[in-house]
């Protein structure tokens, strides 16, 4: 599995993680061996939220890295309406304690919120100086709300924004991953399959996939991952309770597409235009 440096953190992250949206419908003795199979492959990236279940997922991750805090990039998000300068830490400490743990390693603001941005991040300064959480990021933030961020935060403070980004949908390359990649800032892809949406084989962008995934041995949901993550200001973040799908994705890690292929696939998913808003689930 291929690790690149997290932007301005430290920190070695792999390419691929795991996503956790929905994962308490999932049967938990088999979504518990998910994220640990996902461990195991390297997938130590886990993305969760306080959101997620109304806090049952960070239970669930609680209790799957139980005992291998140290391995895992651990990432959580705080709900746009607890996110007040006091809200904001009191949230960070109820999913500290459903995660089983004494840090976070990245915390997130999912969504611009009511409560002033300022706020926000003087809570998560004081959540990091505490050390319970090592870094803080965005999630859902189109480039105008991140040159605002990086006025209240200043430069290397953002260490994040994570949104949507599929082969579908290619609407933040117009001016959120340039953002990104001009300020040194990782972009975290959510729902990187369409979150049940993945292109059927018999459209073009399904069929330009498999035709890709049949030339290098692999599978069209590994193709897309490697899509992605061709640009290393990105990192993917697929949900997957089946352990046969998590070591599909782990497996995607290593795949590097050729210019060529990244150009065909390229033309099966037009950018269009940007959008007028920025896309989200
Ligand atoms: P997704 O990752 O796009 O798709 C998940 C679906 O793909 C599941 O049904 C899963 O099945 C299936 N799948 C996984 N690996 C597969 C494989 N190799 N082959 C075939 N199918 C596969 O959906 P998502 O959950 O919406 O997005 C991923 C993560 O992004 C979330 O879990 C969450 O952590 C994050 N997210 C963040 C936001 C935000 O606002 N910040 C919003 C949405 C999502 P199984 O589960 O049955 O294995």
């Amino acid at each position: 599995m291929i690790r690149r440096p997290f932007g301005p953190t430290s920190v070695a992250v792999p390419v691929v993680g795991q996503g956790t949206w929905n994962l308490e419908h999932d049967d938990r003795r088999t979504a518990l061996a998910a994220l640990r199979c996902g461990l195991d492959a390297g997938m130590t990236h886990i993305d969760t939220a306080e959101m997620y279940g109304d806090g049952a997922v960070e239970e669930i991750v609680g209790e799957a890295i139980a005992g291998r805090r140290d391995e895992v990039f651990l990432v959580t998000k705080v709900l746009p309406r607890n996110a007040s300068r006091r809200g904001t830490v009191d949230a960070c400490a109820r999913s500290l304690r459903r995660l089983g743990t004494d840090r976070v390693d990245l915390y997130l603001l999912h969504w611009p919120g009511r409560h002033p941005l300022a706020d926000t991040i003087a809570a998560f300064e004081e959540l990091r100086q505490k050390g319970q959480i090592r870094y803080w990021g965005l999630s859902n933030f189109d480039a105008e709300d991140l040159d605002l961020a990086l006025a209240e935060a200043g430069p290397r403070g953002i260490a994040c924004d994570q949104v949507l980004y599929h082969p579908g949908e290619r609407g933040i390359e117009h001016a959120v991953l340039p953002w990104c990649e001009e300020h040194d800032v990782p972009l975290m892809a959510y729902s990187p399959f369409g979150s049940g949406s993945f292109p059927s084989p018999r459209s073009r962008g399904g069929a330009a996939l498999a035709e890709v995934a049949q030339a290098r041995g692999a599978t069209p949901h590994q193709v897309a991952l490697a899509f992605l993550v061709r640009r290393p200001a990105v990192f993917a973040i697929p949900k997957a309770a089946r352990a046969a799908h998590v070591a599909e994705n782990a497996a995607a890690g290593d795949l590097i597409l050729s210019a060529a292929e990244i150009a065909a696939l390229e033309a099966a998913f037009p950018l269009g235009e940007r959008p007028a808003r920025l896309p989200t689930l």
